[in-house]
């Protein structure tokens, strides 16, 4: 009987231990003696995942991040489903057919940090942009529960933006995969939907962008699964109310750094993180735009508000630390440590005395969904 000499793609020896990834991928005869070795071996090795996944659009599963990522949590990350189109009729962003997801109006824009003020026009198109993305949240809720998957809340939002004539932003920015982010645990924000089913207990925060006939409108909610143990839904009270207290000092002559100063003092307070790699943004006819708005304090934010400046205040609040790593599909963001974070957001539009929440919940006295769960 002829015996299958497996040999280790790093050092030669006798081995059994088959590479996850490429199994999956169909290789079939690449070995390894150890983990060490694979270890050490996986700069180059990974080279050949790459090389036979070619386009890259094959739906991810967890083998893939199996080795060598470690989970810093107890999520982990399951098939995706093919990207899904908008019918032409509906306007798209310019980055919605760029091969790399570009968005070249927003690369223009950089740099200058100039705050743009809306015209009449231009708050028009916003307030129905927003108003439209806050119908699509709410659509989003109504079916975020035990079993159903994120992927399923994805094809919700995505037939709920097609149904009002949007294009759902996130869609194909910088390659985003998906119509919406759906952060879930310990995911902080970018989480991919993908086919794995909510569960009893667990948080959910979807993140959802419209594109309306020029204009973007952008806001999310952290949402209930089930019945959520109470450290965790203090969590997400904590986090709404960082966004309530900020809002709460938005008005013209205002400074976009303060906004980081009132959040931290409260998170801090319950005890809880304020996570600094994303920050809230200015939007309007662009996704992203000047002003950046950190949610931490003693920030170096640079701008003063003023009466038609639009722009969104998104805090993400962590059990544990602040600090954020990146899964392997390089969109989502997950605690260092595992514990969980949540989020809340509003798109604003700064008027004479204060600013007006274009994304305002326009049911139950605007008061976000968990509320009603709780
Ligand atoms: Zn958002
Ligand atoms: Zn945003």
């Amino acid at each position: 009987m002829e015996v299958v000499r497996r040999k280790c793609e790093g050092c030669e020896s006798e081995s059994s231990l088959q590479c996850p990834t490429c199994k999956q991928l169909g290789i079939l005869d690449s070995f390894f003696c150890s983990q060490a070795c694979f270890k050490k071996n996986w700069k180059n090795h990974k080279i050949i995942h790459a090389l036979a996944k070619g386009s890259g659009n094959e739906p991810k599963t967890d083998a893939f991040y199996s080795y060598p990522y470690t989970y810093t949590g107890n999520l982990r990350a399951y098939p995706q489903t093919p990207k899904r189109t908008v019918p032409l009729h509906i306007q798209r962003p310019d980055y919605a057919d760029h091969p790399q997801g570009i968005p070249l109006s927003e690369q223009a824009a950089k740099g200058s940090g100039y705050i743009k003020v809306l015209d009449d026009e231009e708050i028009e198109g916003v307030r129905v942009g927003g108003r439209l993305g806050r119908e699509v949240l709410d659509e989003a809720a109504r079916v975020c529960d035990v079993g159903v998957t994120t992927d399923e809340i994805d094809r919700i939002v995505h037939e709920a933006c097609i149904e009002r004539e949007c294009y759902p932003s996130p869609l194909n920015y910088l390659k985003f995969p998906a119509s919406c982010c759906t952060s879930v645990n310990e995911v902080i924000c970018h989480g991919i939907p993908d086919t794995r089913p909510l569960e009893n207990g667990d948080i959910c925060n979807v993140d959802i962008t419209v594109y309306h006939r020029g204009f973007h409108g952008d806001l999310n909610e952290t949402l209930f699964v089930g019945e959520v143990a109470d450290n965790v839904k203090n969590l997400v009270k904590v986090t709404h109310e960082c966004l309530q207290k900020a809002i709460d000092i938005v008005k013209p002559g205002e400074k976009y750094r303060e906004i980081g100063n009132i959040i931290q003092k409260h998170a801090q307070y319950h005890g809880f993180s304020v996570v600094k790699s994303y920050c809230g943004h200015g939007i309007h006819r662009l996704f992203h735009t000047a002003p950046n708005v950190p949610h931490y304090a003693n920030n170096r934010a640079v701008g003063v508000m003023k009466a038609g400046h639009c722009f969104t205040i998104e805090p993400m609040i962590s059990q544990g630390t602040w600090k954020d790593v990146m899964w392997p599909d390089n969109w989502t963001a997950v605690t260092a440590d595992g514990m969980w974070s949540a989020q809340f957001e509003q798109t604003l539009l700064v008027n004479e005395t204060g600013c007006e929440i274009l994304t305002k919940r326009r049911e139950k006295n605007g008061q976000p969904h968990f509320m009603d769960k709780m």
